[in-house]
């Protein structure tokens, strides 16, 4: 039998098959520019395929292209052969703990979610209902990025405003990337021969999103990111952590709307506003060519990585292990040393040699701490859709249904 992972955005359809006996990717693709003139990419094992199409109309009409791809790819030859479809789902609200079986109620209170965040979740109900309309019968998951914080304790979750704005709207920290997080930690205690359970780690997220969480004995303490994705470090294009005030005085001294603040701080800032590059390999390449504005982005990079790191440890007390993941974490040996300079007196301290020979190509676990610390610094390659296929399966597993 075999798993469907799909992550639906406002425009395209990424997909990615698992068969369950051994979680081997059988094929992955997109679908993207729905609604414009469209294109797919599949990778069926034999390279990537890519073509320009004709243009998929919808969400319904971009899920029937994929299906149509499965099966010519030979892929997924019947839906008999569909165990179950996992659903990334951004923003599960404070309504969602953990992976859901989905009917009319959940779709119901994802769509409440929207509030929180208007950019993704309508797409990901658009991509449940299309899912069920090409596969129906199939039983489908949602899979929440916000779920794995859900054991925050409200003095980590809770911001310092009025009660009635957290109790009437919402406003808290959930965090992101929740399922990452999860994958490397669960990936940490096996390369750890150690319970989860009996772990307390510092999770470093550093792609073009990014952030970091305190997980004590398998939980999620504490993240960077919030109520959305913009608090926490400095990524590709958001400006993570800000005084709320500037806010104010931008809109007055700008004469902007809120949406054009929003738009500021979500895609013009981060790496990109401080040096006109949101690509890490372009910062650190200028950076490299002597480039004094690229310097200035690594440097606030790493010393607000440098920062949780530090206010983590206190949080947890002692640390096992600090994992780094996603594009930067697992590729920039350079960002990588940046982020732990100055540590060693935490126990954390990177070996040299051993860092700058992992960057990237490689899916294997790397250990890259230096002798004299207890500590472990782990490289481990993130896969957020292996993550939803296994606890797609796991929740269709443990329900009455099946
Ligand atoms: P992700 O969002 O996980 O796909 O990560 C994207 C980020 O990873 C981008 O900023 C890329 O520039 C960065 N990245 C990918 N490969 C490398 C590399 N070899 N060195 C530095 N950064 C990299």
């Amino acid at each position: 039998m075999k798993v469907l992972v799909l992550n639906t955005g406002s425009s395209s359809i990424k997909y990615e098959l698992f068969r369950m006996d051994d979680w081997q990717s059988l094929t992955e693709g997109i679908v993207e520019r729905i609604g414009e003139r469209s294109s797919e990419r599949a990778d069926r094992g034999e390279g990537v395929e890519r073509g320009d199409v004709e243009p998929v109309a919808d969400h319904h009409q971009g899920m029937r292209r994929i299906g149509q791809m499965l099966t010519e790819s030979q892929a997924l030859t019947n839906a008999g052969e569909l165990f179950a479809i996992g659903h990334r789902v951004v923003h599960g609200g404070d309504e969602f703990q953990k992976p859901t079986m989905i009917d009319a109620t959940v779709i119901e209170a994802i769509r409440r979610q929207i509030p929180l965040a208007p950019l993704h979740n309508p797409a990901n109900v658009i991509g449940i209902e299309a899912a069920s309309a090409a596969y129906p019968g199939v039983p489908q998951v949602a899979v929440f990025d916000t779920a794995f914080h859900q054991t925050m304790p409200p003095h980590a979750y809770r911001y310092a405003v009025p009660e009635f704005v957290y109790r009437e709207h919402h406003v808290r920290r959930y965090g992101f990337h929740g399922t990452s997080h999860l994958y490397v930690a669960k990936e940490a205690a096996k390369h750890l021969k150690r319970s989860l359970d009996s772990l307390n780690l510092i999770t470093l997220h550093l792609g073009n999103g990014a952030s970091v969480t305190a997980i004590e004995n398998g939980q999620s303490i504490d993240t960077s990111m919030g109520m959305t994705p913009l608090e926490g470090l400095i990524m590709g294009t958001r400006c993570g952590d800000l005084d709320p005030a500037v806010v104010f005085y931008l809109a007055t001294a700008l004469r902007v709307t809120n949406d054009e603040l929003e738009s500021m701080l979500n895609r013009e800032s981060g790496l990109k506003g401080i040096c006109g590059d949101n690509d890490m390999r372009l910062v650190l390449q200028r950076m490299a060519d002597g480039d004094s504005q690229a310097r200035l982005a690594v440097e606030m990079f790493a010393y607000r990585v440098r920062k949780y790191i530090g206010a983590y440890y206190a949080l947890l007390g002692s640390v096992d292990a600090v994992v780094f993941t996603a594009g930067i974490g697992e590729n920039s040996p350079r960002v990588r040393a940046a982020c732990c300079e100055g540590l060693a007196p935490l126990g954390i301290a990177i070996d040299p040699q051993r860092n700058g020979d992992v960057c990237g190509g490689n899916r294997e676990i790397r250990e890259i701490q230096s002798e004299q610390v207890a500590c472990r610094v782990l490289v481990i390659p993130t896969d957020e859709e292996l993550e939803i296929a296994r606890q797609t399966v796991e929740v269709v597993t443990t329900s009455h249904i099946v």
